[in-house]
């Protein structure tokens, strides 16, 4: 028997492509990725395809360009190729059956005498004496030898209780209920996930397995086939379940979060979502929740990973990836901002990169994602900042006012009239939000606050919600903030 203990770790990923590539499976390569990486090992990506019914075209692809997108690189694997290449299944045939005669010559396999209808009628039986249906109780004394084309079946050697230590479960056991003579290749030449996943660890030095939970009641059939290969099984690691964002149900594939991509295109930076994922069932232990990945692969430990089920929780990805983007620097929230504005807002004349440099730090301040961006952009709270505004109803000049007469738009005129004289004496490079303020805030006390700045708010960005007089002043500057408010009054002046 080899032993697993000071052996270089090695981890893999090893999805099936029948399908996107979802939050739970990324979490499991992430953990297997990040376990690899503490410990200077390989991280091998291997391709379980040999159901060729549930394949899915295009599966292959997502899966890589996601784990790319996410940072997450593999030693191995396809387009890594490494000392155990091809790493898709169905390009390994002829090792699953190398492994296959091993078995058959240990007498631990044997081709499956029976037909479907035979089986059948077996299992109808068992039925109506209401007791389980178990192949192995079906054995012949003389099966003959295997062509290659019957199923092929695994002969349990021992009927046993099975223990074994799982790194986040701990010490579980499985008994004979759990064994049986299952397929290890078949009819159509291909190997089951049961057999190919261990001939493959074993090929590829795989140290530490990480996978779901519904593994666990398979595990006695894995071991069993380790015991009659005489290997020494690799280290498990169960990962929680995910539940959905109702916190009740099991994270389905129906749930938005079935496709990472959709993360991607709504401006999720994959620094984040690496973040985000990594707490979905392990934390490092301090009060840290913010970590870069190398900082999360320095924390991490399988010992820390959790036995109960972490919840999905959206506003918890949001805050994080808010907290990201405050990371980047000025000029990468420069750029990520104009990446989400629309073609057509940039190719506007009111645009320039001065704006641009000007609003990003306001906009930072209000969004969780690029898809904020579009969102203010579609609801009218973006155009201001680079056009002039368009007043749909005069009367909202006056919202917060307490005047009531005929003359009340006069009047208003009249406050910002004299808030045009204050905001004239400010210089070009004195023009901030703290002058602004200073210079405005004892006149908006004497006449009201709700007379001035709402007002001046109004004239800026034509809307009834958007950020404070002072600092819509100091985005569009002096002469823009004059134009403005010179045209507000026009406006009140004739209403
Ligand atoms: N191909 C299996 C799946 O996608 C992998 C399970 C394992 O990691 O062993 O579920």
């Amino acid at each position: 028997m080899t032993n697993n203990k000071n052996r270089k770790i090695v981890t893999r990923f090893a999805p099936s492509p029948t399908g996107l590539m979802h939050v739970g499976g990324v979490r499991t390569a992430l953990y297997s990725w990040l376990w690899a990486r503490r410990n200077n090992g390989t991280f091998i990506l291997r391709i379980e395809d040999t159901d060729k019914e549930r394949e899915v075209s295009g599966s292959i692809d997502h899966i890589m360009e996601s784990l790319k997108w996410l940072g997450i690189d593999w030693d191995e694997g396809p387009k890594e190729e490494g000392p155990h290449a091809p790493y898709i299944q169905s390009e390994r045939l002829h090792i699953y059956r190398q492994y296959a005669q091993i078995l058959i010559d240990k007498g631990c396999a044997y081709p499956d005498p029976y037909t479907q209808e035979e089986l059948d009628a077996f299992r109808a039986k068992a039925d109506e004496e209401k007791r389980p249906f178990l192949y192995r109780e079906h054995r012949t004394e003389n099966p003959g030898t295997w062509d290659g084309h019957t199923p092929l079946r695994f002969k349990v050697p021992t009927i046993k209780r099975f223990e074994w230590h799982d790194m986040v479960y701990g010490d579980l056991s499985a008994g004979e209920e759990a064994l049986d003579d299952f397929i290890l290749i078949k009819g159509d030449g291909y190997p089951t996930y049961n057999f190919a996943h261990i001939v493959d660890d074993i090929e590829m030095g795989v140290t530490h397995v990480m996978r779901g939970q519904e593994f666990i009641s398979s595990t006695p059939k894995f071991l069993s086939v380790y015991e009659a290969l005489d290997v020494v099984p690799p280290v498990y690691a169960t990962l929680p379940p995910i539940m959905g964002p109702d916190g009740k149900k099991k994270l389905s594939k129906r749930d938005e979060a079935a496709d990472l991509f959709l993360y991607k295109d709504k401006g999720y930076l994959p620094n984040a979502v690496v973040n985000f994922l990594a707490f979905l069932g392990w934390n490092p232990g301090d009060e840290r929740e913010i970590l870069s990945v190398s900082e999360i692969i320095t924390a991490f430990d399988i010992e820390r990973i959790q036995k109960s089920p972490a919840g999905l929780n959206e506003e918890r990805l949001k805050w994080t990836n808010r907290e990201h983007l405050k990371l980047l620097s000025f000029e990468e929230q420069e750029e990520y901002i104009a990446h989400y504005l629309s073609d057509e807002l940039k190719s506007h004349a009111g645009y320039t990169s001065e704006h641009l440099h000007n609003i990003t730090p306001i906009l930072m301040e209000r969004i969780t994602c690029g898809d904020d961006i579009k969102h203010m952009e579609t609801e009218g709270e973006l155009g201001y900042f680079f056009d002039m505004p368009t007043y749909i109803n005069e009367s909202l000049f006056g919202k917060t006012s307490k005047l009531t007469g005929e003359d009340r738009y006069a009047i208003l005129a009249g406050y910002l009239e004299h808030a045009l004289t204050l905001i004239k004496t400010i210089t070009n490079t004195a023009w901030n939000k703290e002058t602004l303020k200073a210079d405005l805030w004892p006149y908006a006390e004497i006449v009201g606050r709700g007379e001035l700045l709402y007002p001046i708010r109004f004239s800026l960005s034509g809307k009834e919600k958007s950020p404070d007089p002072f600092t819509l002043a100091e985005v569009l500057g002096k002469e823009e903030t004059i134009k403005r408010i010179e045209n507000a009054i026009h406006i009140l002046n004739k209403s």
